[in-house]
């Protein structure tokens, strides 16, 4: 156990917050930092590819999201943390949400190179 490890983590956790807060409230996508939930990790508009102007149709925040796997039908959570990356890092549309479980997307991924293979192409190709 590493307290003071964790103490360093919720300070850097907490200006991560606040300078992404502070950064929505200048653009306007938020009036108020309590638009925020608590459990919600605020979106650092520079990173997105939303567009710059706030619209309803992408979110000011990630928050955990519960869906059913549209294969098997099982819920899957897609975590507030798995969307910042999703979103921030491969610049993903904000219409694009997961709608596989993870054993589903492994199975869809590997369907889609077994159907490229058959296809005479390089699964591995670029
Ligand atoms: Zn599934």
């Amino acid at each position: 156990m590493t307290r003071r490890g964790s103490k360093a983590e919720a300070r850097r956790a907490d200006l991560f917050r606040s300078s992404r807060i502070a950064k929505l409230l200048s653009r306007g996508w938020i009036k108020e930092a309590s638009e925020i939930p608590a459990d919600a990790i605020p979106v650092d508009p520079d990173l997105v590819s939303f567009g710059s102007e706030r619209s309803y149709s992408h979110p000011a925040y990630f928050r955990d999201y519960t869906f059913l796997c549209s294969d098997c039908g099982v819920p899957g959570v897609w975590t507030a943390e798995d969307q910042r990356w999703y979103y921030e890092t491969t610049k993903a549309a904000s219409y694009q949400v997961a709608v596989r479980c993870r054993e589903c997307r492994l199975k869809e991924r590997e369907r889609i190179r077994e159907a490229r293979r058959r296809a005479g192409h390089d699964p591995d190709g670029k």
